[in-house]
């Protein structure tokens, strides 16, 4: 498997890098949903999270962590989003595994991340969690 974030890995492809080790490269989205909204993505090639290996998953959230801070410090961000898309259907675009770092400021205004909760009530929540654990 050969994406533009191998590529990126690679270097044969530039981009501008925020952090590198031996594991992970964090890098600024072409985006910018906010100022300074940053790529973590593992060296070696998962399509997401559902497959990359544990390895790589600890050195890919250690390095979003170390980003978000340095966010928060470079630009005064107040808040951060760190999110993953998985799978076509939750809105992923480039197949090799990355994490968003989406620095928030109060007003940002290219930014719409909301959740519409459903009344639970009529829910079986300890049911389902039961089903689910049964999976894990
Ligand atoms: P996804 O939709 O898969 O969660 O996010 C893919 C992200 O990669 C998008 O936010 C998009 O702006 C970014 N992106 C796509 N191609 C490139 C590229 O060649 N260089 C950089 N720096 N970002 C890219």
């Amino acid at each position: 498997m050969d994406d533009i974030f191998c590529k990126i890995a690679r270097g044969d492809i530039p981009s501008c890098k925020v952090y590198e080790d031996e594991y992970v490269l964090a890098f600024l989205d072409l985006g910018q949903v906010t100022k300074g909204h940053t790529l973590v993505i593992p060296k070696k090639h998962s399509t997401n999270i559902l497959d990359c290996d544990e390895e790589y998953l600890g050195h890919v959230f250690k390095a979003a962590q170390k980003v978000a801070n340095a966010l928060i410090k470079t630009y005064g961000a107040t808040g951060v989003n760190i999110l993953s898309n998985a799978n076509e259907s939750a809105g992923q675009s480039v197949f090799h595994f990355h994490v968003h770092i989406i620095p928030r400021y109060g007003n940002d205004e290219y930014l719409e991340l909301g959740f519409k909760e459903h009344d639970t009530s009529n829910m079986d929540l300890k049911a389902m969690a039961e089903e689910i654990a049964k999976n894990i």
